[in-house]
């Protein structure tokens, strides 16, 4: 660029108006950024947030214990138990997960045959300890029956994928 080139645009101030436009321009388009958070964007049916244990609609545990789901966790991060219940039926007597271990592969969701364990659309559940993200049953029960409506959602919106 000439040196008179480089004056006029000094003098005239024409790069300012070019940058002064630009933003008066984009002041008027609708907003990419969110206000986080009061507004929140659209996550996929498949989204692996948070974990859940589920239960039928009267109330019965999903989990047959049938240790799938720790067996296939390539974190190692379930650990299950199981007892037989006085009616004969199989069910776990615990379910831990530690979620400082987990990689949030999905795999253990995939692996169960009664969609018992699954990850929710939960992504708020940070901690100031450690203690806080070992989960137990009694923790993983409590946020299936938190999310479960949205839980059976997204696993509706899915199913013609699986
Ligand atoms: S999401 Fe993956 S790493 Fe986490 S508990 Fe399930 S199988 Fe294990
Ligand atoms: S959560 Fe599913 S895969 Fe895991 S033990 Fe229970 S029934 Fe089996």
């Amino acid at each position: 660029m000439s040196f008179i080139d480089r004056a006029a645009r000094s003098v005239l101030l024409s790069e300012l108006i070019q940058g002064m436009a630009l933003t008066l321009r984009y002041m008027f388009r609708p907003k990419v950024t969110l206000n986080y958070p009061y507004e929140k964007g659209p996550l996929s049916p498949r989204f692996r947030g948070e974990h859940a244990l589920r239960r039928y609609p009267n109330g019965e545990e999903r989990c047959i214990a049938c240790k799938l789901c720790e067996a296939i966790c390539p974190a190692q991060a379930i650990t299950i138990e199981a007892e037989p219940r006085a009616d004969g039926s199989r069910r776990t007597s615990r379910y831990d997960i530690d979620m400082t271990k987990c990689i949030f592969c999905g795999f253990c969701e995939e692996a169960c045959p009664v969609d018992a364990i699954v990850e929710g659309p939960n992504f708020e559940f940070a901690t100031e300890t450690r203690e806080e993200l070992m989960y137990d049953k009694q923790k993983l029960l409590e946020n299936g029956e938190r999310w479960e409506t949205e839980l059976s959602e997204r696993l509706t919106a899915d199913a013609p994928y699986r």
